[in-house]
């Protein structure tokens, strides 16, 4: 029995992206993947929001770095739909480092280091529900 598991994840194209104007290229890739971009904005967030956003990583030494990172220029941010979205995305997305992703991957395609990999995607169902209520809970 093919079971349907039909979800939505959050997709940040992530400043080093944006300020390469490769966001309508990356909204392809996804596009041509089957997701559907439920809702986008684009915007810049500060560092408050940043830190808020990324606090499961608060403990980590490369936290204050990547809250800078987040809030230095305009991001765009997206609700992804399809069949078991929150993996189909990590695994369109690639590794973290970009040098780790494999051929195909959004990272390997854009990604320039570990900080500035291009694409932010949620790590599980749960998380994907917070971080859509994070951006567009109105
Ligand atoms: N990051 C970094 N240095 C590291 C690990 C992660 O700058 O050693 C950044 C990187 O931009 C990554 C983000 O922190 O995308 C969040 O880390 P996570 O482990 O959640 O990776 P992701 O889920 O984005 O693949
Ligand atoms: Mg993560």
């Amino acid at each position: 029995m093919i079971m349907s598991n039909f979800e939505q994840t959050l997709s940040i194209i992530k400043p080093d992206a944006v300020e390469r104007n490769l966001d309508n290229e990356i909204k392809e890739l996804f596009k041509n993947k089957g997701f559907k971009i439920v809702k986008e904005k684009k915007i810049q967030i500060d560092k408050t929001e940043a830190e808020s956003f990324y606090k499961i990583h608060e403990t980590k030494p490369f936290y204050n770095d990547l809250c800078e990172y987040l809030s230095s220029g305009p991001i765009i941010v997206m609700i992804l739909e399809k069949n078991n979205a929150v993996l189909a995305n990590r695994d369109l997305m690639g590794a973290t480092n970009p040098k780790d992703a494999i051929e195909g991957t959004i990272r390997k395609k854009y990604g320039i280091s570990i900080d500035k990999n291009s694409v932010h995607g949620s790590d599980s169902l749960e998380n994907a529900k917070i971080e859509i209520d994070f951006f567009f809970k109105d």
